[in-house]
């Protein structure tokens, strides 16, 4: 189910609180109706038009309360072939150097940047001295210094900064967490994660210190430790983390092939976390309380999320998930909706501080305390 269709029905019947209502059971409730939309539209402008920025694009076009209306990009043909694919007016599009003029574009609310992970820093604090609100891509940034320094510049220019978590709108997992917060899964003890895949091409960014910050951790562990996160419901008092390395020809210094953390949270809950460039298909959430378990696979791929519960299978419908974030993150920009799990730049700190210092123990061995 991932119609146009179907996704203007569950919006329909969501009205303005998609990720509030109980949504097992939603679509067969609902009507159909293709009203149009005349509310607020939040127009982005994409910066970094590669393999993400893609599947966004593709997403948005779906949306009916986010329209894609201007482009960032250093290579004029990509711009080029862009403008013609979506539409895209000429006085829209910029490059690196030419990107802060968005101040006087009145067409643009807000930029997407999907650039590799160390640009992050510099361009959203560019784009916050434009006076235009920011997505920025996961991780934020490369450690909690410059992700302080984001927070701290968007702040001070008066726009909002929302990181692409797109997780947190994706309706089993909102079921999941319902769940928890209404005590059917009783007291959390235990959580793991496990995110990881073999990486390809020897030359891409991810594999650049550089460019990815680290290895694996950065791109693809982070989603273990925001799901423990989300999922456990209480931020980690401690971690704990160990580093191996099996090719350190492909993975060099700074780069982590495989690293697994644990967690510690306030409740007694522990987690158990791998992350891996060097496992296949790699994709599985369990959690456990004292009354009842969930399990997740895949648990944060694109999807469908699959699941079950103690209590049978997780049932809510599948929806692209970029879709519904930039419905959803349209909402929290111009409507200031509160989501269920925050995606804003204290979000993205919260991981960035516990990245930190799962680096810091893979390397001491020491426990961290947080
Ligand atoms: P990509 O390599 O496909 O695209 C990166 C884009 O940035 C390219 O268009 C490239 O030309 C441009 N770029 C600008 N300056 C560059 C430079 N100095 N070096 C290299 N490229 C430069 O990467 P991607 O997979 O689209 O990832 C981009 C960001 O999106 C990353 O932060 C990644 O973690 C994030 N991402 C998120 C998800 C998700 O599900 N939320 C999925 C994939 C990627």
């Amino acid at each position: 189910m991932n119609t146009r269709r179907d996704f203007l029905q569950l919006l329909a019947a969501s009205a303005v609180t998609l990720p509030f209502i109980p949504l097992s059971g939603l679509a067969a409730k609902t009507k159909v109706v293709e009203e149009v939309y005349d509310g607020p539209v939040l127009r982005v402008a994409l910066m970094g038009l590669g393999g993400y920025a893609n599947r966004v694009a593709e997403a948005m076009k779906d949306c009916q309360k986010a329209r894609l209306t201007g482009l960032i990009s250093g290579t004029p043909a990509k711009l080029k072939d862009w403008q013609a694919k979506y539409g895209i007016d000429q006085k829209n599009c910029y490059n690196y150097q030419t990107y802060e003029q968005l101040k006087d574009n009145p067409d643009i609310d807000a930029v997407y940047v999907t650039t590799p992970n160390a640009l992050h820093h510099d361009q959203v604090i560019g784009i916050a001295r434009s006076g235009k609100h920011v997505i920025c891509e996961k991780p934020m940034a490369l450690n909690a210094k410059e992700g302080a320094e984001m927070v701290a510049a968007c702040k001070k220019a008066g726009v909002k900064l929302l990181v692409g978590y797109r997780m947190h709108f994706e309706p089993k997992t909102l079921e999941v967490i319902r769940m928890r917060n209404s005590g059917e899964f009783g007291k959390i003890r235990f959580f793991q994660g496990n995110c990881g895949f073999n990486i390809g091409d020897p030359k891409q960014w991810r594999l650049n210190k550089q460019l990815a910050g680290g290895g694996a951790m950065m791109d693809i562990g982070i989603y273990a430790l925001n799901g423990a996160r989300y999922m456990v419901g209480e931020e980690p008092v401690w971690v704990t983390a160990q580093e191996t390395k099996t090719q350190p020809e492909r993975f060099k210094e700074g780069v982590d092939e495989t690293i697994q953390f644990q967690l510690g949270f306030p409740g007694g809950a522990v987690a158990s976390c791998l992350s891996t460039y060097a496992m296949n298909n790699l994709d599985r959430f369990f959690m456990t309380g004292d009354k009842g378990f969930v399990e997740m696979q895949p648990s944060t791929g694109y999807g469908p999320i699959k699941g079950r519960t103690h209590k049978g299978e997780l049932t809510q419908p599948h929806f692209t998930h970029q879709t519904v974030q930039m419905e959803e993150m349209s909402e929290i920009i111009l409507n200031g909706r509160t989501p269920v799990v925050p995606v804003d730049g204290e979000e993205g700190l919260k991981d960035l501080k516990i990245i930190d210092a799962i680096y810091l123990a893979a390397r001491t061995g020491k426990k961290i305390y947080l």
